[in-house]
């Protein structure tokens, strides 16, 4: 928890920091400087920020959020233009990972090849994701941290290269926790309910919670769902089920977290919550 901490003291017990930073034109970065890791900062309100070519968002508070996606480039660039016309640039040096080979075996035919039917069904399911990944509100929940959402041996992690009965398939972007069907579910970090679907054609049972400035989390394979589009939930609540649903091939948890598009490792969320 400490660079979070820190950074939280900061934001909390500094309620001048946004005017010294309209003057300093500096960004105060927290969290993991990896691929898949998630980046908190501080600038000034009015500062406008981008992340290479790409303007990031600044909440009225200064706040902002950057991730980093499984393969990003190593070298990045924060670029801060204060309301003057100052201009910081801040460098930012990515630790590169290597990611593992998982062979998962054992999956149906109909889940291996899907007919027309499902096929569409996937798509639909796939359309509805996105769309929730999309949510841009303004609330800060993940500022608080998060928490593991469900007790359990870790049996998948994120960026691995899978291979499904042989077949090369995406890479795994969440963290699989393995815990009996009906396992309580806890809501990681406070935020508002943005999805749900009791049977997605690959993911079952599919859950997903923003908490704010595009930082969202997904939920698959759950048996069952304890609230509904709209619900705001708090840190620790549950939420749902652990279940085997969709493309699983035995009860465990999928938790994934997305900066919009970006797919982040929830386990480098965690430890640098620790
Ligand atoms: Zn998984």
């Amino acid at each position: 928890m400490l660079a979070l901490r820190i950074f939280f003291i900061f934001l909390i017990a500094c309620s001048h920091s946004a005017f010294a930073l309209e003057k300093t034109s500096s960004v105060i970065l927290s969290g993991a400087k990896t691929q898949g890791g998630l980046l908190f900062g501080q600038v000034a309100p009015t500062a406008k920020v981008y992340l290479g070519d790409d303007q990031i968002k600044v909440a009225e508070n200064g706040v902002i959020v950057l991730g980093f996606g499984r393969d990003a480039e190593l070298a990045q660039s924060l670029t801060v233009i204060l309301a003057s016309g100052k201009k910081h640039i801040e460098a930012i040096n990515l630790e590169k990972r290597d990611y593992k080979i998982q062979r998962v075996n054992g999956i149906s035919k109909k889940i291996m090849n899907p007919n027309k039917k499902n096929q569409k069904r996937s798509w639909a399911d796939a359309a509805l994701v996105r769309k929730a990944r999309e949510t841009d509100s303004k609330r800060q929940d993940f500022l608080a941290g998060f928490i593991q959402p469900v007790d359990g041996p870790v049996t998948g992690v994120y960026g691995s290269q899978r291979f499904y009965n042989g077949v090369p398939k995406r890479p795994h972007f969440g963290v699989d926790y393995a815990a009996p069907v009906g396992t309580p579910v806890m809501a990681p970090a406070s935020g508002k309910v943005t999805l749900t679907h009791d049977n997605m054609f690959y993911s079952g049972g599919t859950l997903m919670v923003d908490h704010g400035l595009g930082v969202s989390s997904t939920f698959l394979h759950l048996s069952k769902i304890l609230v509904k589009e709209g619900d705001e939930v708090k840190q620790g609540d549950i939420i749902a089920h652990v279940g085997k649903s969709g493309r699983a091939t035995g009860a465990h948890l999928d938790w994934r977290i997305n900066w919009f598009k970006v797919r982040i490792d929830p386990q480098q969320v965690l430890k640098n919550n620790n």
